[in-house]
């Protein structure tokens, strides 16, 4: 090795060792006000952080702070639990990627994920596709700009074969990477949701699951598919669009999660008819029964918030149109279907990192707990919309955005 060969390595070896030690340092983050996620509000905030945790959290001194977000409110990064990060409008606007290259459908689900995280979302769990597998990975490591990313890889439905097909296929799930298993156990919502998978089917996926370790999410609209869900011992129940008082009530005395999506996905559908209109189900008669199951799943919602001890966990079914909307799911829980916004926010952070086992790690703003924090403006326990203007977002202590009006 040269002298000059020496000095460039050293000189590497100084900038790794100059920011190493910069990351040791502690890092301040003051607010008008902090909601830790569990419910606490913390006025005058000051976060401490380093090594990419949370030190501390306090009612703020004089001392200046690394990050002075003086009248913003600080949070802890959004978790949604269902999104579908690799759908997309292609190149001429239509939600499908015929005709892709594995590269171009790869980059339109890292521009997803960038701009779910730009949007306050620091976790997703993506429900699911076999690209997830490198592009959570390349977040991972630090490369790629999105939430940190869970995935179900492949779903399970009625036609994946016998009860011991179905527990072959999610034990190569588990030796795949997946973080939790997908079932389809009723048909989408615009044919009429009922069950398509048996009781039997149900039961063998969920159980051979629970066996790995791994949690077990069913699309379920039906009343009797909810209750195979529930019955076959799985962890949550999404969509949920027909459940009746008696299925709310089985899921909360089972210890069942419920996840309805009642604020944007439909919602985005009927926006965006033009990109979806003509694939799948997606034909007049399947939009029609959009349109109808707007109000359904309101009505369905504002039952559910009358059942004592029922888990509402917060995803949104994001798919093509609506990444970087997912905000606007707890916004409408709030505005047209009456949530608090305290136990709104808790849906989105505390109670969904139990969804996903991470509740040690994140879904709060607490001692010890990774360093994902977001900063709005405004207040959104009494205007939930501020949501809608996050101008501060920290994943693992770094800093991905940061648009918040310098003070003087
Ligand atoms: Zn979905």
């Amino acid at each position: 090795m040269s002298s000059r060969h020496i000095a460039l390595a050293l000189a590497v070896i100084g900038v790794l060792a100059s920011s190493a030690i910069a990351q040791d340092q502690p890092i301040t983050i003051k607010a008008a006000a902090a909601f830790d996620g569990r419910g606490r509000v913390v006025p005058d905030a000051i976060v401490t952080v380093q090594r990419g945790r949370i030190v501390g959290i306090a009612t703020g001194g004089a001392a200046p702070a690394t990050y002075d977000l003086r009248g913003l409110t600080l949070l802890p990064g959004l978790i949604d639990t269902h999104v579908h990060l690799d759908t997309h409008f292609g190149k001429d606007g239509r939600a499908e990627s015929k005709g892709e290259t594995p590269s171009q459908s790869i980059l339109y689900e890292a521009e997803n994920a960038y701009v779910t995280l730009m949007a306050g979302f620091t976790t997703v769990q993506s429900i699911g596709s076999p690209l997830d597998v490198d592009v959570r990975a390349a977040i991972a490591r630090g490369v790629l700009a999105g939430p940190r990313l869970l995935t179900s890889i492949r779903p399970v439905n009625e036609n994946t074969g016998t009860p011991d097909e179905i527990r072959a296929f999610v034990r190569k799930l588990k030796a795949d990477g997946a973080d939790l298993v997908k079932l389809f156990a009723s048909k989408s919502s615009r044919e009429g949701g009922t069950q398509t998978m048996t009781d039997e089917q149900v039961a063998a996926a969920c159980g051979e699951a629970k066996s790995l370790r791994l949690r077990t999410w069913v699309h379920a609209h039906s009343p009797s598919s909810i209750r195979a869900a529930v019955n076959g011992g799985c962890s949550v129940v999404t969509h949920g669009s027909q459940a009746t008082a008696q299925e709310l009530q089985l899921m909360a005395s089972r210890g069942v999660y419920f996840e309805p999506n009642i604020g944007l996905v439909s919602q985005n559908y009927l926006e965006n008819r033009s990109h979806y209109v003509g694939i799948g189900n997606f034909d007049d008669q399947g939009f029609a029964f959009t349109e109808k199951s707007i109000p359904m799943k309101l009505a369905m919602f504002k039952n559910a918030l009358k059942v004592t001890g029922l888990k509402l966990i917060m995803g949104t079914d994001a798919g093509a149109g609506a990444h970087g909307r997912n905000a606007e799911e707890i916004i409408y829980r709030v505005q047209i279907g009456s949530q608090p916004a305290a136990a709104a926010l808790a849906g989105a952070t505390s109670l969904n990192a139990q969804s996903i086992e991470l509740r040690d790690r994140i879904g709060a703003i607490a001692a010890g707990l990774d360093a994902d924090l977001i900063a709005v403006a405004g207040d959104p326990l009494t205007d939930i919309t501020a949501l809608r203007r996050v101008v501060f977002v920290m994943k693992n202590g770094v800093v991905y955005k940061n648009v918040a009006p310098r003070r003087p």
